[in-house]
């Protein structure tokens, strides 16, 4: 079968456009308009009901917006995409369109915060079976599996310990039981992992992170079978969670550079990885590019590169980590991560400021881990950086 990750370097620059370049415009431009008129209304009509290609109301389609599916659409190698206003309505409002009383969801315990948020809180309110299972635990998850469900939900690596789950493994378990398979790419990006070619029914992004990339626009994305992103793109033109125009096209120039980005982000989270690990100040690091890493022969098998994500645990926990963090010179201490700008933060304000302390414990989480978003500085500022910051700790 043809590689399809060899032209996403080529793709990220050139897909998905052609449609919006009017005028002659080389640029993608941002179409702020809610409406589009019509005099002649039974083309209106055509339209809006999907038999001639056209918009009629910005909540649900637009042309800048179309632009930025239809790139992420080719990048991933799916069939069909679909946007939102942010990630957690990208993942919310996949799950919702095909989720009722009744049904199992078979996830991970270390999904991102929020998503971890719905599986714990809104899912059973709705009487949704939700069961979690260690992360990484492959047995365990096709035990579940093999029991009955509708969505096995993977998040791959996860946020913020860089777990690593087999999807080619999962997906087979889950098509023994007739379920969808969605996995939440954020962290890999299609640089790395293309989840759809691996057999998964929907591809999940927070395009919020590494694929726009400058932390200024907000985004989510579902990308997969036709069918199953129409159904998806039915609930939320409905429930509203829309894209702007305006981030789009923040999206969409930030995925133009995506290759050499995360070239550049994960060449650094390999350098600090390896770095960090022989340090005497730190307890633990996690990153798949380490050869120690648990899943580092499954990681190296399903993703081309490790991703510019790795996190770590200080010695001396929290107390350690407040002298340590002020410290950093280059990096923006927040809540984002995947920006060309280094970011960190302890998971307890980030990723899982959601979750109370038990929940992080019973999750795997340290108080003291720190999460180390990688930017696209030159490594060594970084490692003097690190060095001094660590040096600092009493
Ligand atoms: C940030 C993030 C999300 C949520 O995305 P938002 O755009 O913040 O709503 C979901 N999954 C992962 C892995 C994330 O890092």
């Amino acid at each position: 079968m043809k590689n399809p990750l060899i032209n996403n370097a080529t793709k990220s620059v050139w897909s998905g456009e052609k449609d919006a370049l009017v005028h002659g415009a080389s640029q993608v431009p941002v179409v702020n308009s809610v409406a589009y008129t019509y005099d002649d209304i039974d083309e209106w009509y055509e339209v809006a009901i999907g038999k001639k290609k056209g918009h009629i109301y910005g909540r649900n389609t637009n042309p800048t917006v179309q632009a930025f599916e239809e790139k992420l659409r080719i990048l991933e190698n799916g069939e069909a995409c679909t946007s939102f206003s942010t990630g957690m309505a990208a993942i919310s409002n996949s799950l919702l369109t095909f989720l009722t009383p009744g049904d199992r969801v078979v996830s991970l315990k270390d999904t991102y915060g929020g998503t971890n948020k719905i599986f714990s809180e809104f899912l059973p309110r709705l009487q949704i079976e939700v069961t979690l299972v260690d992360t990484g635990d492959h047995e365990q998850m096709e035990r579940e599996i093999a029991k009955g469900c509708k969505i096995v939900y993977l998040e791959t690596p996860t946020n913020p310990t860089v777990k690593i789950t087999n999807i080619d493994r999962m997906v087979k378990a889950a098509k023994e039981v007739g379920a969808m398979t969605f996995v939440d790419n954020t962290f890999a990006t299609p640089i790395n992992q293309q989840p759809l070619h691996l057999g998964a029914d929907l591809v999940l992004h927070s395009a919020t992170k590494f694929l726009g990339g400058h932390a200024d626009a907000l985004g989510g994305a579902a990308v997969g079978k036709k069918d199953l992103v129409e159904k998806i793109y039915h609930y939320r033109e409905i429930n509203g969670a829309t894209m702007d125009p305006n981030a789009a096209y923040l999206l969409l120039r930030g995925m133009k550079t995506l290759k050499l980005r995360v070239d550049q982000q994960q060449k650094n989270a390999q350098i600090i990885a390896e770095f960090l690990q022989g340090h005497e100040k730190v307890e633990a690091v996690y990153y798949p590019g380490l050869k120690d890493h648990h899943h580092h022969d499954i990681a190296s098998r399903q993703m081309t590169g490790f991703g510019g994500m790795l996190s770590f645990a200080l010695k001396g926990e929290l107390d350690a980590v407040r002298q340590f963090l002020p410290k950093l010179k280059y990096a923006h201490k927040a809540a984002n991560l995947g920006a060309v700008e280094t970011t960190v933060g302890p998971a307890r304000t980030t990723s899982h400021v959601e979750n109370t302390p038990e929940e992080r414990a019973a999750l795997g989480i340290p108080e003291g881990l720190v999460r180390y978003s990688a930017g696209i500085e030159d490594s060594t500022d970084l490692l003097n950086d690190l060095a001094q910051a660590l040096d600092a700790i009493e």
